[in-house]
């Protein structure tokens, strides 16, 4: 018998395909060293070449996973991805706050909007709900360019413009920003640009991969680092775990059905 790893939980969507979402979560929990819960909150119908259609799950059903998780084997660290809509986020926010996320337990959101294809997994009068009830509770918000631009306006093409967008994300009430850059195009590195609250910056750097597979990325990302805070590493630290992961498993994604593959989870 083994020792009881830290837990961590991803309140996200299904992808059929096995590729993004709470795959891609459970898979970067367990190669990061914790158990990985889910709550889920909707069932996507997707694979390779993309969404086809979401089923939201019932917003009480979204709460009692949470509590269920909480209650009993205990969270070290949850994060979300696509909530879909503004009556699941509020659920997730009660049911948050009643076990803590944001408060004892480090809580990452990753403010999930739209599928690397194009295909919304929000609805977009939800925005106004991740910014006012989720990113407030954040420990950390981890949003792509297109998720910037979408929550504070501001369209990223350099550092100066990635600092103002984490600092208008912290002014919404983040803990810490990471502002990803891996969809600026152009540049020969991927640079993320993480800024705390008290305005310490660090940047992230790996070498940009010519590759169509990428699918599950940003959500592999948000959940590595929440894997390292639920083992108890400082943000920085967890950050840093969370960039090591995702440039290996996009540097080993591999190609799968007609469309993008995934990035894989070998550690
Ligand atoms: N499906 C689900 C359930 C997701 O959570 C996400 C991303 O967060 C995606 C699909 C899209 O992933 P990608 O943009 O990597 O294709």
């Amino acid at each position: 018998m083994s020792d009881t790893p830290p837990v961590a939980l991803a309140i996200a969507g299904t992808d059929s395909g096995g590729g993004a979402g709470l795959t891609a979560d459970v898979r970067a929990f367990t190669a990061c060293g914790v158990h990985g819960a889910v709550a889920v909150a909707a069932v996507t119908v997707q694979n390779s070449v993309g969404v086809q259609d979401f089923h939201p799950i019932p917003p009480e059903v979204v709460a009692a996973q949470i509590r269920a998780v909480a209650g009993d084997m205990g969270v070290d660290a949850a994060k979300t991805g696509m909530l879909a809509s503004t009556a699941i986020i509020t659920a997730v926010v009660e049911a948050g706050d009643q076990v803590g996320l944001g408060t004892r337990v480090p809580f990452v959101v990753d403010p999930v909007a739209a599928s690397m294809h194009g295909h919304a997994l929000l609805a977009p009068e939800a925005l106004e709900a991740v910014r006012t009830l989720l990113i407030p509770r954040a420990t950390l918000v981890t949003p792509n360019l297109d998720e910037v631009r979408l929550l504070v306006g501001v369209e990223v093409v350099d550092d100066d413009t990635a600092r103002e967008a984490a600092r208008a994300l912290l002014d919404l009430g983040a803990g810490a920003a990471l502002v990803k850059g891996g969809h600026l195009e152009g540049s020969a590195d991927v640079v993320d640009l993480l800024v705390l609250a008290d305005g310490t910056e660090h940047r992230f750097t790996s070498p940009r991969r010519s590759t169509e597979h990428t699918h599950g990325g940003g959500d592999s990302l948000a959940s590595s680092i929440t894997a390292g805070l639920a083992r108890g590493m400082a943000l920085v630290e967890a950050v840093a775990l969370g960039k090591a992961y995702i440039t290996r498993a996009v540097e080993h994604a591999y190609p799968l059905g007609a469309g993008h593959g995934p990035v894989s989870s070998v550690w």
